[in-house]
C-alpha cells in the first residue's frame, strides 16, 4: 500500500449522470477537478430510461442531445392492456410545433447510452472518469477538503478546495457529512427491473398489462436488442430475479403464452425508497442527484432532476473557483432543493396510482416534463414585472425559432449554447465588454443581430420595444426589465464579479 497526494479544485465523487454532468460544466470552463468512481468500469443496466424534454435542453446547451436523440426514441407510443383484455394506446402528450420548446416529448433510451453520451463529451473536453477509485472519507476546513480515495490498494489524499457527492442513494459523501437524509423505505413496494432480450413481441410500442395481481411492463430500449421489463412485487409475491419467475409472472399477467424471455442481462429488485436531504451542502462539501433525493421510478424524474441539479451547481462553482462571492453558492441549495420537494410529490402521486390501477400512469404533461421548474423568487432571479405576467426571471428562457441573422436562420438555443451568459436587448442596448449580446432588430446588419421574423421571439418573451433580458448559464431568466433597466443588468453581474472574458474573476 502506497500513499501519494494530489490537488485540484473540486473533486467529483460517483460517475453517474449526475457525476458526469458536472464534470462536463466544470471541463468547459476550464476547472480543474478529478472525477472518482467505486466501480470498475461504466455500469450496465437500463435503469432510468426516461429523458425528459428539459434535460434534452441541458443535453442541447452541452453538445451531446444529437448523440442521445440517435439512441433513443422520442414520444414512445404505449400499448396497454387491462385486467378485461381491452387495449388502449396512447402516447406522450407532446408539444408539437411549439416555437419556445425544441424538444417536445420525452425520450426513450437507457441510462447507460447517457452515461457513454456524457463520457465521450467529457473526453472531447478532456477530462476522464477515474474507475476502481472509492472515496473512503474527508475532513474539511475553512480553506478545503482532504480526501483520502482508494484504488487497487493504493491509496492517495486529495486535496480540494470543493467536493460533490454524486454519489447515489447510498452517499458515503452524505453520511459522512452527517447530513440527515428523511423520509421512508416501504418495504412491501417492490418491483423487478431486468433487461432481457424477448421473443415474440414486436418493438415498435411500449407494451403494458394490467392484472388484479399487478402490473407488468416491457419497454423496448432503442439501440438494443433488450427490452426493459418491469413487474410489480406486492406483499406474498415471489420477489426472485430469476428467469422462471420472471417468465411465469409475464405468462399469468398479460395471459399470453407466446412471449418468451431469455435470460436477463441485467436485474434488480426496486424497493419504494422515498427521502430527501435536509441540506445540500455542509461548508465546502454539496450533494446533488440522488445523493441528495431518492424516489419512485414512476413519472420517470430521477437521473432528470441529478442532470439539472448538476447544471444549476456547475456554472456557480466554476464562477467561485475563479474569484466569484462564495455567496453564489447558497442559491445552489435554495433553488435546487424545493425542485426536490416538487419531484418527490409528483413521483409519490404517480406511485400512488400506480398501486391503485395496478399499471404505470403514462400521462406526460409540462410539470412531467420538467419544463416548469423554476427559481421564480429566487436571489438570482430579478424583474419589474407582476404575478399576472406569464414570464418571470426565473422562469426556464424559451427558445424561439425563425431568427433571421447574418449567418442563416437559427433559433434562440443555437445563439445561446455553451453555458455563458447571454444579454437579450429589445431595445435599449448595454456594453459589457466579453458578455454575449444579441440585438434585435428589424435588419440583421452586424454579427450579433437577430430579427424576429416570426414575432417568436417578443412573444415567449413578453417583450416590449424596450425589453432587457439577462439570461443565465444555465438557461434561466436571470434578468427582465420591460423599463429597459440597463443599470439592473450591470448591478446584476457586478454582484457577480463578471468581467471581460465572460467568466467570472476575482475583482
Ligand atoms: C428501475 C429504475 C427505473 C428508473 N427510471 C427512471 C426514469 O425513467 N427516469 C429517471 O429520470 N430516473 C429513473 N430512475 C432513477 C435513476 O436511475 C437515478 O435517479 C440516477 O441513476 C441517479 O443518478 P446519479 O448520478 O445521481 O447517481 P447514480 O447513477 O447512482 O451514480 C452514483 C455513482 O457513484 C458511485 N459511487 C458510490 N459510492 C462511491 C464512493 N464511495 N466512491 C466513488 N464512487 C462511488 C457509484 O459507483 C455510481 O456510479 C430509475 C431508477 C431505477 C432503479
Amino acid at each position: 500500500m502506497s500513499e501519494t497526494m494530489g490537488e485540484t479544485s473540486v473533486l467529483i465523487v460517483g460517475a453517474g449522470p449526475t457525476g458526469l454532468t458536472l464534470a462536463c460544466e466544470l471541463a468547459r470552463r476550464g476547472v480543474s477537478f478529478r472525477l472518482v468512481d467505486a466501480t470498475p468500469g461504466p455500469q450496465p443496466g437500463s435503469r432510468g430510461k426516461g429523458v425528459q424534454p428539459r434535460s434534452l435542453e441541458v443535453f442541447d446547451d452541452l453538445g451531446v442531445v444529437d448523440r442521445v436523440i440517435a439512441h433513443g426514441r422520442l414520444a414512445m407510443p404505449i400499448r396497454s392492456t387491462g385486467a378485461d383484455g381491452q387495449v388502449t394506446m396512447s402516447g406522450d402528450d407532446g408539444y408539437r410545433d411549439r416555437p419556445d420548446i425544441p424538444y417536445p416529448a420525452t425520450l426513450i433510451t437507457p441510462e447507460w447510452r447517457i452515461e457513454e453520451a456524457l463520457r465521450l463529451r467529457l473526453a472531447e473536453l478532456g477530462g476522464t472518469v477515474e474507475f476502481g477509485t472509492a472515496l473512503d472519507s474527508f475532513e474539511q476546513s475553512d480553506e478545503g477538503v482532504r480526501a483520502v480515495v482508494v484504488k487497487g490498494g493504493e491509496v492517495e489524499t486529495v486535496a480540494a478546495r470543493w467536493l460533490v457527492g454524486c454519489d447515489g442513494g447510498h452517499s458515503v459523501v452524505r453520511k459522512q457529512a452527517g447530513i440527515a437524509f428523511e423520509g421512508e423505505t416501504r418495504d412491501e413496494v417492490r418491483m423487478i427491473v431486468a433487461d432481457v432480450a424477448v421473443d415474440g413481441l414486436d418493438r415498435e410500442v411500449w407494451h403494458m398489462w394490467r392484472h388484479e395481481e399487478g402490473m407488468v411492463n416491457l419497454c423496448p430500449l432503442p439501440s438494443t436488442d433488450v427490452f426493459q421489463y418491469q413487474a410489480s412485487i406486492g406483499p406474498g409475491q415471489d420477489p426472485a430475479l430469476s428467469l422462471a419467475n420472471m417468465q411465469a409472472i409475464l405468462d399469468r399477467r398479460s395471459g399470453r403464452t407466446d412471449v418468451r424471455l431469455r435470460e436477463p442481462e441485467w436485474s434488480s429488485l426496486w424497493r419504494a425508497n422515498i427521502r430527501l436531504v435536509d441540506r445540500y451542502r455542509e461548508g465546502r462539501v454539496f450533494l446533488a442527484g440522488d445523493a441528495a433525493h431518492i424516489r419512485s421510478p414512476a413519472g420517470g424524474q430521477g437521473m432528470n432532476t441529478g442532470i439539472q441539479d448538476a447544471h444549476n451547481l456547475g456554472w456557480k462553482l466554476a464562477a467561485v473557483v475563479n474569484g466569484a462571492p462564495p455567496a453564489l453558492l447558497d442559491s445552489y441549495e435554495a433553488e435546487r432543493r424545493p425542485v426536490a420537494v416538487g419531484v418527490l410529490a409528483l413521483s409519490n402521486a404517480r406511485l400512488a396510482q400506480a398501486i391503485e390501477q395496478k399499471g404505470v400512469p403514462v400521462r406526460r404533461d409540462a410539470d412531467t416534463m420538467q419544463l416548469t421548474v423554476n427559481y421564480r423568487g429566487s436571489a438570482l432571479a430579478l424583474d419589474d414585472r407582476d404575478e399576472t405576467a406569464r414570464l418571470r426571471a426565473g422562469d426556464r428562457a424559451p427558445d424561439a425559432t425563425k431568427l433571421a441573422t447574418l449567418d442563416g436562420e437559427r433559433r434562440l438555443f443555437d445563439l445561446t449554447r455553451g453555458g455563458r451568459f447571454t444579454l437579450l436587448c429589445f431595445g435599449p442596448t448595454l456594453d459589457v465588454p466579453g458578455l454575449r449580446t444579441l440585438h434585435v432588430v428589424a435588419q440583421p446588419t452586424g454579427p450579433d443581430d437577430i430579427a424576429d421574423t416570426e414575432g417568436h421571439l417578443a412573444a415567449a418573451y413578453g417583450a416590449t420595444d424596450r425589453t432587457l433580458v439577462l439570461i443565465r448559464p444555465d438557461g434561466y431568466v436571470g434578468v427582465i426589465s420591460d423599463a429597459g433597466d440597463v443599470s439592473a443588468v450591470s448591478a446584476y453581474l457586478a454582484a457577480l464579479s463578471w468581467d471581460k472574458d465572460g467568466a467570472m474573476t476575482g475583482r
